[in-house]
């Protein structure tokens, strides 16, 4: 299996550690403490008396530094040159001098490039500030954790009373106010969420629940490596056939569970559809698709579920609400068929009953496979906004209801038309 890169970062005692500690644990992954590597610095500095004004006096300290991180079930020790510094490094003026020396940087860089080489073969869990940003911008995985900072005042103040120091709530809170600020001011490398990563507020989680959360988004998000290699080549075609164009394609979340609406032009609009997805999808494809047991294998592989057309197949239905429940993403297309431009009113039944959002994804030129080679046209995917199906005001679950939200999401999709340049 693929050895990923994780990385989680986030503000102090918003849950990182615990959580990369036992992700780690379950995964049998290296996990890296960055803040601890920091610390380590800033208690060289100390040790040898050097300010952290005198630049020269600290690139010939890093020129000497070693942090050797000492992995064991029983948590990570931490080396300095040598020494065990794992508990001094987390007395308080460490901890506040391991956040000024973090705005310097020659300390910056030399701290990524050893996280660069302790990361780069994969199977690391790595916590800090900027893993997701800066170390490693193409992590497989990024969360980002958050809590408030009362919160996190608290999770400290309870961690110092069991190691026997005697601290205020106040005193806590303060510093955590200052480091924070501390933290995402700096000019290089502040911490902020990077746009690709999926914020946990464990404000009102348990150590347990952010263990699971993490453990179930990568289980979800395994793709397994022949779908990864499908989509890698039909990707390649959109490109270099289909002069393929994707628009707002950040409005795709990083959590995908909800449904996916679309329009249906071509028989290849799911695949590429599925093919811009950070996840492998669910799509619905008629029953008389599966007739040859060969072709009926591949497109099964391919997540397809058979569905009756006519009327209502109420297995098909089924399926798709318990695919959602679990938060799986589901394509739908919305007319039905490619020769309906009526909005059928399934979507609007699934969306109500399983209270999904549902984002609107408008196709283009997928059926225009010569025009597009021959550059007068260019296929075109436009992703809407998120609709909330819990603000839409058709809460009660009733056909006309059902009928009114797919109308609504079926202009949804069409009106994406006017972003689409055609050529
Ligand atoms: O995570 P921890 O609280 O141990 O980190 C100590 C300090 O190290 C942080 O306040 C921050 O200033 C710095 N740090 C950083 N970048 C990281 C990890 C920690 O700047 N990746």
């Amino acid at each position: 299996m693929k050895k990923y890169v994780i990385a989680i970062d986030g503000p102090a005692a918003s849950g990182k550690s615990t959580t990369a500690k036992l992700l780690a644990e379950k995964l049998r992954y290296i996990y890296i403490d960055t803040g601890a590597m920091y610390r380590a610095c800033a208690l060289f500095a100390e040790e040898n008396r050097v300010s952290l004004e005198d630049i020269p006096s600290l690139a010939e300290l890093l020129e000497r530094i070693e942090i050797r991180i000492e992995y064991s079930d029983a948590g990570n020790r931490i080396f300095l040159n040598g020494k065990d510094v794992t508990a001094r490094i987390r007395e308080a003026d460490i901890t506040k001098l391991s956040s000024e020396i973090a705005v310097i940087g020659i300390v910056r860089k030399k701290m990524v490039e050893l996280q660069r080489k302790i990361g780069r073969e994969g199977g690391v869990i790595m916590d800090g500030r900027d893993i997701g940003t800066v170390v490693f911008p193409d992590a497989d995985f990024k969360f980002f954790m958050i809590a408030s900072v009362g919160i996190r005042a608290r999770r400290r103040w309870l961690e110092a009373r069991d190691k026997g120091e005697r601290l205020s709530l106040e005193e806590i809170e303060d510093e955590l106010i200052w480091r924070d600020r501390n933290d995402s001011t700096r000019e290089i490398a502040p911490l902020r969420k990077a746009s690709d990563a999926v914020e946990i507020d464990t404000s009102s989680m348990t150590i347990a629940e952010q263990v699971d959360f993490i453990m179930n988004y990568i289980g979800k998000r395994k793709m397994r490596s022949s779908y990864r290699l499908l989509i890698f080549l039909l990707k390649i075609t959109m490109r270099l056939f289909y002069r393929y164009r994707l628009i707002h394609g950040e409005r795709i979340p990083q959590q995908l569970d909800l449904i996916l609406a679309a329009n249906h032009i071509s028989a290849y609009d799911p695949p590429m559809i599925g093919a811009i997805m950070p996840e492998e999808i669910y799509i619905l494809a008629k029953i008389e698709l599966f007739r040859n047991p060969l072709f009926a294998r591949f497109i099964s592989y391919l997540n397809a579920i058979p569905v009756k057309r006519g009327r209502v197949d109420r297995k098909a239905l089924e399926r798709v609400m318990n695919l959602l429940r679990h938060d799986k993403p589901v394509l739908i297309f919305i007319e039905g068929t490619r020769k309906s431009s009526q909005a059928k009113a399934g979507v609007g039944k699934i969306a109500l009953e399983t209270g999904k959002d549902i984002l609107p994804i408008y196709v283009k030129n997928s059926n225009r496979f010569w025009d597009c080679l021959l550059g007068k046209k260019r296929l075109c995917i436009v992703i809407g906004e998120r609709i909330k199906t819990s603000s839409l005001p058709l809460q009660a679950s009733n056909k006309e209801n059902y009928r009114l939200i797919a109308e609504y999401v079926l202009n949804k999709i069409y009106e994406l038309d006017n972003e689409c340049q055609d050529s």
